[in-house]
């Protein structure tokens, strides 16, 4: 009895004083922010977390807090949790209490930000504001709207009228079909995304057939699901497909699909038939689309089935214009967004489908810290919410099709093509890599950019330019390093293509498609419409061509110099030639009968080559895969890619080496590459340096980063540099 009392006592003491200590030593801090749709996401205020909330405060909880000299109680949200208190001790005070059930959007969001920070390296600051649109104040801009000036039955006499001229403008013909199915179509939407000219418009206005107001507000153009719209029965592979899906969402199975299937299988439709299924449950549908192919036909596709609950996100859309389309989809005004990467973070309140069309498209990557991968980002954010997860692709990334292979993806395969499209000409491609750098023949001598270490490119005009910083200067007439007049480039490969298959083909008429003549806003789709209205017999161009998701069926497809991207230095490259030539393959042919393509190469013996020549993914995901696992190369093993860069190329040296110290000395069995010059080892003259760090578990890297990001933070040596983090790179940084 009495040792018992003791023990008991002893333990007791012991408690209280561990008790004590945790207190001052082992206490949480929080940020919170109190408004989060305010444009300073930086504006957070230090509280302490008490003992008690410890297991429930996670980033991203709703919480009330006491709040100025009154103590008025007012909710935030957690998105930072900290150990040591910014702030003096003495002044913080602690969090009342968590809200129950918060599960608003905004904690969605905010343990996203948390999800980006953690796994791919930036501040919470940096996250937040890729999760949160934020809003701006924008002087009030006037949006024009276009309307039928006259009645419909006017119009359609005046497009019959348009019709009987062989060689009207599109434009106009295309704005009067649109108008004959919506009231009113927005400026923006009709000359950007529906590639109207904006002299077809001023046209048909002058000739009193539709008016252009001014009007306060963004409205979508009002679109009526349209009931005439040919209603596609699915084959018996789609409806398998569909019926798969819906049948696990109908159990509440929320899974990650990969649907295989060649271009034309007839993806779109299975997505569009289980989005479908999702909105009638009252839930919402995010869907990702690289920005190349959100063109007018795919937009329309998506418009005439689901009318005004479809909205559509692009790039060059302002901050308030964006914060706007946000606002619509929080507000439950529409039920599903298409867009590009960014189009994840919608902030739809009850997310019940995330598709990712393309999936293996490098672009689903973000190219700016926190450089996260909308893939992974898409499967947690479905995580949150119990919601499904589709991926599609013709030639699947390496990840996925290995995490299908595993089964911790659901792998479907449309093997058919659903229908074929028909046209009659040829395309030939080229790499953007055979432009033509100066060089000089006496002595090879190669003319770099003063700013960047990359070669000049000669363009129309006699002048040379980086394609890097824009930097041009007057292409030069000798060598500078031997004097010799022998110097020059060989012309960019698209512009002399042309040259060649115009002097052979004469009365052929020739469309060119690469950087050059693609500069406008919508260059590529203006040249992409026009080819697949017959306005041309040849396509010339770079691989943007097989990127245009619209594009038609052709006779015949060259593809030039196609090992160039074999001998990149970048473990992606077999599997980027196999994608782009599978995809090219793929384009010849009509219907159901088989086109030709040539492929000029010098490795034709190239498992990537012959694999794509044989339209067999198998084959190829089978060596490639095996390739990736004995060089222990992503998805069998993780790369974190971390650059230093300074405009002082000593201390980006110096500090490289330091961090490969720090990584050393937190993880010394770890694998280290570098430090090296960066692929490009001067950009816009910043010196760069860069390190990798490999190995099997994901966690290990994020280590790495955390234990840099500490390392960072004390050191004050070496201020100039800057230091940011890539992991699983898509190409060599
Ligand atoms: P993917 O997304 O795989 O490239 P799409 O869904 O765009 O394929 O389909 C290619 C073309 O075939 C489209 O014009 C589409 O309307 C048509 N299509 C798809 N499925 C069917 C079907 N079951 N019946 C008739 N046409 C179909
Ligand atoms: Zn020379
Ligand atoms: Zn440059």
């Amino acid at each position: 009895m009495k040792l018992v009392f003791k023990i008991n006592l002893f333990y007791h003491i012991e408690f209280k004083i561990k008790a004590f200590y945790d207190k001052i030593f082992f206490m949480k801090y929080a940020d919170i922010i109190i408004d989060i749709s305010h444009e300073r996401l930086d504006k957070t205020f230090e509280y302490i977390v008490p003992a008690d909330l410890e297991d429930v405060i996670t980033e991203g909880v709703q919480v009330v807090i006491p709040f100025g000299a009154a103590n008025r109680a007012i909710t935030g949200y957690v998105v930072d949790l900290h150990d040591t208190p910014k702030f003096d001790v003495t002044k913080l005070k602690p969090i009342a209490r968590v809200v129950k059930d918060s599960i608003a959007i905004e904690s969605q969001l905010i343990s996203l930000a948390a999800f980006l920070k953690r796994n791919y390296g930036s501040t919470m600051n940096q996250a937040l504001k890729t999760v949160i649109p934020i809003k701006k104040r924008e002087n009030e801009k006037l949006k024009k709207e276009i309307s039928l000036a006259v009645s419909i039955d006017q119009a359609r006499i005046e497009l019959n009228e348009l019709l009987t001229n062989k060689r009207h403008a599109i434009g106009k013909e295309r704005l009067l079909r649109e108008l004959l199915t919506v009231d009113v179509l927005d400026w923006e939407l009709a000359t950007k995304k529906l590639q109207i000219p904006t002299a077809n418009i001023r046209d048909l206005e002058s000739k009193g057939i539709i008016k252009i107001d001014s009007v306060r507000t963004f409205r979508n153009p009002h679109m009526n699901a349209d009931a005439n719209a040919k209603q596609i029965t699915l084959n018996e592979e789609q409806e398998a497909a569909a019926e798969q899906i819906k049948a696990d969402i109908d159990t509440g199975r929320h899974k990650t699909y990969l649907i295989h299937g060649v271009t034309g299988s007839g993806k779109t439709e299975v997505y569009m038939d289980v989005m479908d299924h999702v909105i009638k449950m009252g839930k919402q549908v995010i869907v990702l689309i690289p920005e190349i192919a959100l063109t007018y036909q795919t937009v329309m596709r998506f418009y005439t089935r689901f009318g005004d609950l479809v909205s559509i996100l692009n790039s060059r859309m302002s901050p308030g214009e964006r914060f706007d389309q946000f606002e619509r989809a929080k507000s439950g005004e529409i039920s599903i967004m298409v867009g590009p990467r960014s189009a994840l973070f919608t902030p739809f309140p009850n997310l019940g489908l995330i598709i990712i069309d393309e999936e293996h498209e490098p672009s689903y990557k973000s190219e700016v810290v926190p450089r996260y991968h909308a893939r992974e980002t898409a499967v947690y954010r479905a995580g949150l919410t119990g919601a499904t997860v589709i991926l599609g692709s013709a030639t699947p990334s390496l990840e996925a099709y290995s995490r299908a292979v595993s089964g911790e993806y659901k792998l479907i395969t449309l093997n058919k093509r659903a229908k074929g499209q028909d046209m009659a000409t040829c395309v030939f491609l080229n790499r953007r890599g055979l432009m033509g750098f100066v060089s000089c023949r006496a002595c090879g001598h190669v003319l770099k950019c003063p700013h960047c270490d990359v070669a000049l490119h000669l363009h129309y005009g006699g002048v040379m330019k980086c394609h890097y910083c824009g930097y041009t200067t007057k292409a030069a007439k000798t060598c500078p390093s031997c004097g010799s007049k022998y110097i020059g480039s060989f012309k960019a490969g698209t512009q002399r293509l042309e040259e060649i298959v115009k002097e052979a083909f004469p009365t052929a008429r020739v469309l060119r498609m690469d950087a050059d003549t693609t500069s406008g806003k919508n260059g590529h789709e203006e040249i992409l419409s026009a080819f697949a209205a017959h306005e041309a017999d040849v396509l010339i161009g770079t691989q943007m061509i097989v990127k245009g998701h619209d594009f038609g069926k052709v006779t015949l497809v060259g593809i030039i110099a196609a090992d160039i991207s074999l001998n990149e230095s970048d473990f992606h490259s077999g599997e980027r030639t196999f994608q782009l030539l599978t995809q090219a393959v793929g384009r010849a042919g009509r219907g159901d009968e088989p086109g030709i393509a040539v492929i000029q190469t010098y490795q034709p013996e190239n498992y990537a080559v012959v694999s794509s020549a044989n339209q067999d993914y198998d084959s190829f995901f089978k060596q490639e895969f095996a390739y990736r696992r004995l060089l222990q190369y992503p998805p069998c093993s993780h790369i974190l890619g971390i650059q230093v860069s300074s405009e002082k190329q000593a201390d980006a040296i110096a500090q490289a080496d330091i961090l490969a110290g720090v990584i050393r000395s937190v993880d010394p069995e770890i694998i280290i590459m570098g430090p090296e010059d960066a692929y490009i080892g001067k950009l816009k003259d910043i010196y760069r340096r860069v390190i990798y760090v490999k190995a099997d578990e994901y966690d290990r890297l994020v280590k790495v980063k955390d234990e840099i990001d500490k390392f960072l933070l004390e050191q004050k040596q070496y201020r100039s540099t800057s230091t940011w983090f890539d992991f699983d790179p898509i190409s060599t940084i």
